[in-house]
């Protein structure tokens, strides 16, 4: 939590102490309001979502007039934005003794294979027995990659040769899971958005051989917080291609667009459950919409 506050402080402050110190003003005139909504926009929080949120803060400065002081008001309604409701819990356990399955997804560069590394140093800690499937078999760097994050981290993970099917490798990383019965297999994918198609057929027979031996209980998208829009355009195609059930928010650290969270999460209608603050092994970690807003306020 300190070092969220820490990094988020770095990259985000300028967003909650701009939208602060705006609010702030003795007398909030149209020309204002214009520089708070341009404020988020450029934040990536989206047009309907910001929109939404100066209509919220102008009725209750309006209503609540001095009763109120404008930072309460404004981490108020930033928090309900985020959406405290949602269920950010990790589904990393399976039932009937098998294996949970979590299958992460998402563009190469995203950050999929560190993000994996971070999620079963997490779940190791817990005293949770983990295996990595290293079913990005199009990159050969990435396998090895995984491989490295195994050994440092203490879990075994399964590979195939290069160019292996990753179905294949996904399968054999499962069943190694259920025959060990561990508590959590990981699979990592591959990223190529080639096209819809072949992208479709991939991870759902991906999905389709995992599912022969345990029931996939957690589909993580990565996203690098850095490529704004084209990241949301990324979003929905894997939202159309694969139940997405949660939304890893990588590159937080260098990225001023926070907004972007809230622009996903209204998207696809999943939550952002873990961000990345770093390329560091500790840098991972689970979102919560309070520490975040309070985060970007200072
Ligand atoms: P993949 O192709 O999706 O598997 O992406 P990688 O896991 O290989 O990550 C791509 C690059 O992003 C690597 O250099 C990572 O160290 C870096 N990276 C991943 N997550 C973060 C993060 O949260 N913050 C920063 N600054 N870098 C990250």
């Amino acid at each position: 939590l300190v070092r969220l506050r820490q990094r988020l402080a770095g990259s985000q402050g300028g967003l909650g102490r701009g939208l602060l110190a705006l609010l702030s003003r003795d007398r909030l005139d149209e020309d204002t309001w214009e520089s708070i909504e341009d404020t988020l926009l450029t934040a990536d929080v989206g047009v309907a979502p910001t929109q939404e949120l100066v209509d919220r803060l102008r009725t209750r400065l309006r209503v609540e007039g001095g009763a109120v002081d404008a930072r309460t008001v404004l981490r108020e309604e930033l928090v309900a934005l985020v959406d405290p409701t949602m269920d950010r819990r990790l589904q990393v356990s399976g039932e009937d003794g098998r294996p949970g399955v979590v299958l992460v997804v998402g563009v190469n560069g995203a950050g999929k294979t560190t993000t994996v590394g971070k999620i079963a140093r997490i779940l190791v800690a817990e005293d949770r027995s983990v295996v990595l499937g290293a079913a990005d078999t199009f990159r050969a760097a990435a396998v090895d990659q995984l491989a490295t994050w195994g050994e440092r981290v203490g879990v075994e993970v399964v590979r195939g040769a290069e160019g292996t099917d990753p179905a294949s490798v996904a399968f054999e990383a499962v069943k190694d899971g259920v025959d060990r019965g561990v508590d959590t297999v990981i699979v990592d994918t591959a990223g190529r958005l080639q096209n819809k198609a072949g992208l479709m057929d991939e991870l759902g027979k991906v999905k389709r051989v995992i599912e022969k031996q345990a029931p996939v209980t957690e589909v993580l998208l990565v996203l690098d917080a850095t490529t704004g829009q084209n990241g949301m355009i990324q979003a929905r195609v894997f939202s159309e291609v694969v139940d997405v059930t949660g939304i890893v928010l990588t590159k937080l650290d260098g990225s001023a667009k926070g907004g972007i969270v809230v622009a996903v999460q209204r998207e696809l209608g999943v939550p952002v459950k873990l961000v990345g603050l770093g390329e560091g092994a500790d840098d991972l970690a689970p979102f919560s919409p309070e520490a975040f807003v309070d985060a970007l306020l200072g």
